[in-house]
């Protein structure tokens, strides 16, 4: 679906700060702000001076200015790098660091979701999974109905791809591995599904920095992550830095 006319329309009856409609035709609204309006309903409220309001707390910045390198933007993004490496549902062998969706602002991710453990734990609710598992999710934005949507899915695909599925983990307040950002999986907005089929980029390079060139291997099914990406949800086997057992709530990069 193509979601400008929708965002047009959301635009059309919003009020930006300076108190006046934002129009479509502003060209002072960059088309990244108009995809996260739209992606995030009721909670990304409009845009003024270079920031994004916020039905809740006070507006981030857009864009810091700063020319960023990829190593840069992994250890602190601003919401306009969030948007710097398209996702791509075709791409099953990922170019040299593209990887749509791990440069995030962590900012931006509080605000919406939560801003500390406890934060998030009072937006957690429970998503049933296979073999009765209840997977801890934030209900905010819509994430945790997407996921109830995604396992209706996966349940209609043939017995042999649930076990792909099974054992999954969730939410865990820590920073990712090897760096000082915040882990989707804080927020409760990330999933991984059974690690017996993963694929992760450090376990097979143990050794090797973010620059250093690597393989890429996935072993997930395209059906499974076809379902994911259909709800929201991007796939860290899209990733040059795979990481396969991956799935991440992340609607404003899969408009
Ligand atoms: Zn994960």
């Amino acid at each position: 679906m193509n979601i400008r006319p929708i965002a047009f329309l959301w635009l059309s009856i919003l009020v930006c700060g300076c108190g006046r409609p934002v129009r479509p035709e502003d060209s002072d609204v960059p088309e990244e702000v108009r995809t996260l309006i739209s992606s995030y309903q009721g909670l990304v409220k409009g845009y003024a001076k270079g920031r994004i309001l916020f039905k809740k707390g006070d507006p981030i910045i857009f864009d810091d200015g700063k020319e960023k390198t990829f190593t840069e933007k992994l250890a602190g993004a601003d919401i306009q790098d969030m948007f710097s490496i398209p996702y791509s549902r075709e791409n099953d062998s990922p170019d040299y660091l593209q990887d749509a969706g791990r440069i995030r602002c962590e900012a931006f991710l509080k605000r919406i979701y939560g801003d500390s453990e406890k934060a998030v734990k009072a937006n957690l609710v429970t998503v049933k999974w296979f073999d009765g598992q209840k997977i801890p999710f934030n209900r905010v934005g819509g994430a945790a109905d997407s996921l109830r949507a995604v396992f209706i899915d996966l349940q209609e695909l043939p017995e042999e791809f649930h076990d792909y599925c099974r054992g999954a983990s969730s939410f865990n307040w820590r920073e990712v591995r090897g760096a000082k950002q915040m882990s989707a999986h804080s927020f409760a907005i990330a999933i991984d599904i059974n690690t017996e089929y993963s694929n992760y980029w450090r376990w097979d390079n143990p050794d090797a920095g973010e620059l250093d060139r690597i393989g890429h291997k996935n072993r997930i099914p395209e059906e499974i992550i076809r379902i994911f990406e259909s709800h929201g949800f991007i796939s860290g086997s899209r990733w040059y830095h795979y990481d396969t057992m991956h799935f991440e709530f992340r609607p404003e990069l899969l408009p």
